[in-house]
């Protein structure tokens, strides 16, 4: 559905007067000398603030996923668009958002530091998402729906006509997070952006790209949210050292299709080992670069691999996942720790 914008963002927001940076004013190529900032002249390069719009790395990264430069924002991690989802539409105390459950910590986190209701909907015991089940869980508050694909901690992909269903039924914003996106077999839901004004993907260089260090996450949404995201953020949020090593990275997408396929070839080898240990009850299916397995004694499997300086995600106590470690594919070298380690281990019952 397309918003009604200014019912949609908060009021305060609908009537902030940003801030305008020396950068925002003059965006120029002409000059010379810069006496705007109140920069220091020396110390070159790293005298000089950034570009507050990261319109170079933006012109890569349109190129390189296929989105026109202005449906995109760039942040410290998806983890700033996370939080601007909630500072630029939810009003503390009064709206909520909608997820589906279990899911990435993080939404429920940016919620509650925002004061804003968190709704979640238990997804089916296959971890399938129901579209009806998720509108039936929104009021009129309800200002976005939260949904991971594939989803942390389960693995699994969301049916995409499922999730087209929830943004054609929703009159608010649809969070699509991409996350693991690189990894999976499906087409990404930013194919849809044109279609459907209401969503919003996250996508970030911190998996399949490698590049975790260097904070650096996209939101692909109308321009409308873009317009509002950089209403909201911090003036220079993605600093000059990140956007150089985000261009480098993105220059080396061979790499990166390689590292993506020796994942995904390692992967299938380590969960049917896995799920051949006599402890395991079942290893989920997957279409990220992780998998959960139901084993017994998760909680004593979990601390006996950190004994031995292997650490896998204990998610035993997060709905649906009883039991379950969540387990992140390594090096073949890394695997084949994980797996000599998880063989010895003897099952007490
Ligand atoms: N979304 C999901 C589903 C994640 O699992 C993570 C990180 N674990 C993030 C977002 C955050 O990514 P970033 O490093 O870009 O902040």
């Amino acid at each position: 559905m397309t918003p009604n914008w200014q019912n949609l963002v908060r009021p305060n927001i609908w009537h902030l007067a940003p801030y305008s940076s020396a950068r925002d004013e003059y965006t120029g190529s002409e000059a010379s000398v810069f006496l705007d900032a109140n920069e220091n002249p020396y110390n070159s390069p790293n005298n000089r603030y950034p570009d507050p719009l990261q319109r170079e790395l933006k012109s890569h990264v349109a190129r390189i996923k296929g989105v026109p430069v202005q449906n995109i924002f760039l942040g410290n991690g998806s983890d700033e668009a996370i939080d601007l989802i909630f500072r630029v539409f939810c009003r503390p105390g009064k709206d909520n958002v909608v997820a589906i459950e279990p899911t990435y910590g993080m939404y429920s986190v940016c919620a509650a530091i925002n004061d804003v209701e968190y709704r979640r909907v238990p997804l089916e015991s296959d971890f399938s998402m129901r579209s009806e089940k998720m509108l039936e869980a929104c009021s009129q508050y309800t200002k976005a729906i939260f949904i991971c694909s594939p989803n942390n901690p389960t693995g699994n992909a969301i049916d995409r006509k499922e999730i087209l269903r929830v943004c054609e039924a929703f009159s608010g914003i649809v969070v699509v997070d991409e996350a693991y996106g690189d990894f999976q077999q499906g087409e990404t839901l930013t194919t849809a952006l044109a279609t459907h004004p209401n969503l919003l993907v996250l996508s970030t260089l911190s998996k399949a790209w490698g590049s975790a260090a260097i904070r650096l996450g996209m939101a692909f949404a109308n321009e409308a949210v873009i317009g509002f995201f950089n209403k909201v953020k911090y003036p220079y949020n993605v600093n000059q050292l990140t956007q150089n090593e985000a261009q480098a990275i993105l220059s080396r997408i061979d790499d990166v299709d390689k590292w993506i396929r020796l994942i995904l070839s390692e992967r299938p080898k380590v969960m049917q080992a896995v799920s051949l240990l006599p402890y395991c009850q079942k290893v989920y299916p997957t279409e990220a670069n992780f998998f959960l397995a139901k084993v017994n004694q998760a909680d004593k499997i979990y601390q006996y691999l950190c004994d031995k300086g292997i650490v896998v995600r204990n998610r035993s106590k997060v709905t649906l996942c009883e039991d379950c470690l969540r387990i992140t594919i390594g090096t073949p070298a890394e695997n084949t720790a994980l797996l000599s380690a998880l063989r010895q281990w003897e099952d007490r019952g």
